[in-house]
């Protein structure tokens, strides 16, 4: 006989075990099918360099509602890295040096033009589609509207390389509208927005936010689960595993990233706006890597420009033998995470004195249970596509944070849209 259960979901990140938990609790017999032998997806702590890193997301701010909810749901606590104590930038060949404060001083100009209107276009970034005109702002990427600003080349690619670091994707590829969202949901301040999104990480590591959800989630959680197919109808959904095993569920939690959509065989097929994401992909698809250099350092942050293979690079750890530097850049095929020869070449763009000791890394968009980093939107994607991303399909029912209204793309949005679901689910089974 076929196993059934009220729910199945499909996917152990973030967003799939909030919505086990929170499904678990109202007295439904909950499923989680997970293809890899970890739960947690795209947040994943691992020791490595000899220290826990944090393989994919990591910072967490109070301005993020939903997560920080679970901070103190958990106890949690948060810290931080090192404060820089100087900044490394580019004048076309040349390597510029001075304190975090000149930095934040040149790229303040650029920042505030580029983002003036953020709250006209996204007066509440809790409805981000709200605005009926939001359309014509949406064909814009963010390159685009840092050419307008017409800015010296100086000013200009240290902007263009903290565009880098926020969407881990070419500028030219990363929707205007993405930078307006993280803008408009830090209240249109764009220093809060930098905090917000790279500052603050989890002492004990995402590690203990997944293991904190997965106990108190009364469901059967299962890893080297792939789930391979789903067909479904009014009333119920045959879920079909990779080993083909089935299961029947009254309803099914989809988490998959935007990116994956395509890769599960759902019959009916999906709607239009699910199946034209996936296919576009999402503007993310670059690197985040690890690097231990000798010690000491001084702390401090470099920024170059879209199209070097790193764009950003800070110190996140030091001691007195060694620092563990974390590093960002836009395009994951220019540079990977176990190449420390490339890795070393990078570096010596600003600085020859760092000796490169070890590089680590996950490479997300190689993996076939995310194929992007965190998301980011394209062009034209949220106003096309992010209510038919949110939209139930019978009893099918979709929570990623890649189709989070508030800080979507971060763990926070993961959190929201597990809370989403699982409500409607209890309303309306
Ligand atoms: C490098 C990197 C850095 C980041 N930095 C930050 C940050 O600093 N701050 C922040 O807030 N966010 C950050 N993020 C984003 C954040 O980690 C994600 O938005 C969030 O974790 C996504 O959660 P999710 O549950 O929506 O998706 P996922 O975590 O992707 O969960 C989906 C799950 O589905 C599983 N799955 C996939 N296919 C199948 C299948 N066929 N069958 C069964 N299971 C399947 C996957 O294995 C995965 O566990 C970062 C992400 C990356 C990759």
């Amino acid at each position: 006989m076929t196993e059934h259960a009220d729910v199945v979901i499909v996917g152990g990140g973030v967003a799939g075990l909030i919505a086990a938990r929170e499904l678990g609790n109202t007295g439904r017999e909950v499923v989680v099918l997970e293809a890899r032998d970890r739960l947690g997806g795209r947040v994943w702590t691992d020791h490595r360099l000899g220290r826990d890193l944090e393989m994919g997301g990591t910072w967490v701010h109070w301005t993020q509602p939903h997560i920080w909810s679970e901070i103190t749901r958990y106890g949690l606590k948060v810290t931080r890295g090192p404060r820089p104590e100087e900044a490394y930038w580019l004048a076309g060949q040349e390597v510029r040096s001075g304190s975090l404060q000149d930095f934040m001083d040149l790229v303040d100009p650029g920042m505030r033009r580029l983002l003036a209107g953020t709250m006209d276009w996204i007066p509440r970034p809790d409805d981000p589609t709200g605005n009926p005109d939001l359309a014509a702002a949406d064909t814009w990427s963010v390159q685009d509207k840092l050419d307008e600003l017409r800015l010296p080349a100086e000013e200009y690619h240290a902007n263009e390389a903290a565009w880098v670091g926020h969407f881990n994707a070419p500028p030219h590829e990363g929707a205007f509208t993405s930078a307006l969202r993280w803008t408009a949901a830090a209240a249109g301040h764009w220093h809060l927005m930098h905090e917000a999104s790279a500052v603050f990480r989890l002492s004990a590591g995402t590690r203990a936010l997944v293991a904190a959800i997965a106990a108190g989630a009364r469901a059967d959680i299962r890893t080297s689960a792939p789930v391979r197919a789903i067909e479904h109808d009014a009333h119920r959904a045959r879920i079909r595993l990779a080993d083909g095993r089935q299961l029947t569920a009254d309803s099914v939690v989809i988490t998959l990233p935007q990116n994956l959509l395509g890769t599960l065989d759902v019959s009916p097929p999906l709607c239009d706006e699910k199946r034209a994401a996936a296919r576009e992909k999402t503007a993310s698809r670059g690197v985040k890597l690890w690097i231990r250099v000798r010690g000491p350092v001084r702390p401090f942050f470099a920024y170059s420009t879209a199209h070097h293979p790193l764009s950003v690079v800070r110190t996140e750890y030091t001691g007195t033998h060694d620092a563990v530097l974390v590093a960002f850049g836009a395009d994951a095929t220019r540079i990977g995470p176990h190449d420390t020869e490339a890795v070393r070449k990078a570096l010596t763009v600003w600085r020859d004195d760092l000796e490169v000791l070890e590089v680590t890394g996950h490479d997300w968009m190689a993996d076939p249970h995310s194929g992007e980093t965190w998301m980011i939107h394209r062009p034209g994607q949220l106003t096309s596509y992010l209510r038919g991303m949110q939209r139930s399909e019978g009893v099918l029912h979709f929570a990623s944070s890649d189709n989070a209204d508030l800080w979507a793309g971060f763990i926070d949005g993961a959190v929201e849209r597990g809370l989403r679901v699982a409500r409607d689910i209890a309303v309306k089974h």
